[in-house]
């Protein structure tokens, strides 16, 4: 089994439209979505929720005011300014440290588990799909993302399927860590500006830190084929390989509100060019084997 995960420097270069594309055209495959902050996969893949789960992390202090007789103890030792004055406790100010909790004279203070989203196991037109929601202002995404792809090896596992197609998170951050690591390839995805070529190499100092394979996609090449060019030069040198440059086309954005993939959408030059991309993709992977 294989694991390919899109990932980006930034939201919005066209790693969902990508991945949607991959989970059209892969056989054998579970689907997982671990841009856990901004969701967007099911979109287009439109999922039938089978199983969904609470995802709990991190914890807030609770006062059973039964039990408090007011000595303010809890109070003094807070530093997050968090117990109010009737000594309940303000969660959103609450860091979780627990210390109120330890000192508490009468056992009155409880530490109880945070929900901060929710995950879930879907079927798709494309085969199963493991996706999640944070809550909003939630944090501990690479936590999520990490539960996610471990549903999603679970699933592959059982199954004996061939492939893993992951929605990377974008960035440079915890999630996009929790994205890559132990993945077989990583697909940048670029789009030809310079903040796009300052973004990629930022995320590739990522993949290269975990020593993750990676390859790179220019999304919307012809926007700027001066900078299309000066990505190609750029990665060239470093010996990376481009899998292909996909042009810009508004079937893209029409597919997308339709729901469908490019692929099922449109017979055109994009689709055309990811189908070449997939089977490229594909054959190296197999042939590293
Ligand atoms: S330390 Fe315990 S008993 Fe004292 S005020 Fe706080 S919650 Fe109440
Ligand atoms: S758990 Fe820590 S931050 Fe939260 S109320 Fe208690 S002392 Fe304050």
């Amino acid at each position: 089994m294989k694991q390919i995960v899109i990932i980006s420097g930034k939201g919005g270069t066209g790693k969902t439209v990508i991945t949607g594309a991959f989970a059209a055209l892969a056989k054998d495959k579970v689907m997982a979505d671990c841009d856990v902050d901004a969701a967007d996969l099911h979109l287009i893949l439109d999922p039938e929720i089978k199983q969904s789960y609470v995802f709990k992390s991190g914890v807030t202090a609770f006062t059973h005011k039964e039990r408090c007789d007011g000595c303010g103890v809890c109070k003094t030792v807070c530093r997050f300014e968090a117990v109010r004055e009737d000594f309940t406790i303000d969660p959103i100010s609450c860091d979780g440290c627990g210390f109120c909790s330890l000192v508490c004279p009468q056992n009155a203070i409880e530490m109880k588990a945070n929900t901060s989203g929710e995950w879930f196991i879907s079927d798709t037109r494309f085969g199963p799909l493991v996706h999640a929601r944070l809550g909003i202002a939630e944090e501990n995404s690479g936590k999520l993302v990490s539960l996610v792809r471990q549903k999603a090896k679970e699933i592959a596992e059982s199954k004996n399927y061939k492939w893993i197609i992951i929605d990377g998170s974008p960035g440079i951050g915890c999630p996009v860590i929790a994205s890559i690591t132990g993945v077989d390839c990583a697909v940048i995805v670029i789009e030809p500006t310079l903040s796009g070529l300052h973004d990629a190499k930022r995320v590739l100092g990522v993949t290269e830190h975990f020593n993750v394979p990676v390859k790179v996609i220019i999304n919307k090449c012809d926007l700027n084929c001066d900078i299309t060019e000066k990505i190609e030069r750029w990665f060239k040198d470093k010996n990376i390989k481009i899998l292909g440059k996909v042009i810009f086309d508004k079937a893209v954005v029409n597919s997308i509100v339709e729901g469908k993939t490019i692929i099922e959408y449109s017979n055109n030059q994009v689709t055309k060019t990811l189908r070449t991309i997939w089977r490229l993709l594909e054959e190296e992977l197999e042939r590293a084997n």
